[in-house]
């Protein structure tokens, strides 16, 4: 670990109280969720279907249970727990210092780590909906359907099949979210930038919308905007962020 770069990390943060941190699969790789486009992730096990397939708004219009099949297995992961990265967020948060989490991961860490302000640019598993009668389920009604072996997870109310509220293939970005996300990193003084290569659009056009004074990026190999950052480290996010008071 580069420790001038930590100290140069600290004194940013201790100079910032309207932090805004973007995050992508790298965040969550540290706790063991596999990154859906790394070379040893998900994309390349085997399926019958490739799983940008099974992940798509027809597939799942079409073939509910075998969607399900991949997603319990797959998405709904048992015992997967925030990491360091996670928790010293949720802690700025609390300190005053950070104002939101912006991110592209779906799993929920970050509210389990205690966040209040999470925008989820590509939805999230914490939240499913009733195609029929629009009413909400939690993470924990679908681990509960998946532990009882329930194929296609059916809204009690009104027997309408549940789906998760992540954003499937095919599918576009949530624009109240974009815009609530827009808002926060333009109005941010710090944007933290971790676990990710910046290469997916738009998420990751979003970072162009900041105007603050410290623009740091914490991913473990280069990012195409390390030229344009004050800061660029690259160890394990968790490790890094651990290091830092708030
Ligand atoms: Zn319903």
């Amino acid at each position: 670990m580069d420790m001038e770069k930590i100290e140069r990390l600290q004194q940013m943060v201790d100079d910032s109280d309207r932090i805004v941190f973007f995050g992508g699969a790298g965040v969550s790789t540290e706790s063991g969720i596999p990154d859906f486009r790394s070379v040893d992730g998900l994309y390349n096990q085997k399926y019958d279907y490739p799983p940008e397939q099974i992940l798509s708004h027809t597939f799942f219009m079409t073939r509910p249970e075998e969607f399900y099949r991949f997603y319990y297995d797959k998405i709904m992961v048992n015992g997967v727990e925030p990491n360091a990265a996670h928790k010293k967020l949720a802690e700025m948060e609390a300190a005053g210092k950070l104002t939101a989490v912006v991110t592209q991961n779906i799993d929920g860490l970050h509210q389990a780590a205690g966040s209040k302000k999470v925008l989820e640019v590509h939805g999230g598993v914490t939240r499913n909906y009733c195609m029929k009668c629009k009413k909400f389920y939690d993470g924990a009604f679908i681990m509960e359907q998946k532990a009882a072996g329930v194929p296609i997870p059916k809204c009690p109310d009104c027997g309408g099949t549940i789906k998760p509220d992540v954003v499937l293939y095919e599918e576009g970005l949530d624009q109240e979210v974009l815009s609530e996300s827009i808002e926060h990193i333009s109005r941010a003084d710090m944007l933290i930038v971790g676990g990710t290569s910046l290469v997916v659009y738009p998420a990751a056009g979003l970072i162009d919308y900041f105007r603050g004074k410290y623009l740091v990026l914490i991913n473990k190999s280069a990012t195409a905007r390390d030229s344009q950052a004050d800061l660029v480290i690259t160890d394990p996010i968790g490790e890094v962020l651990s290091q830092i008071k708030c």
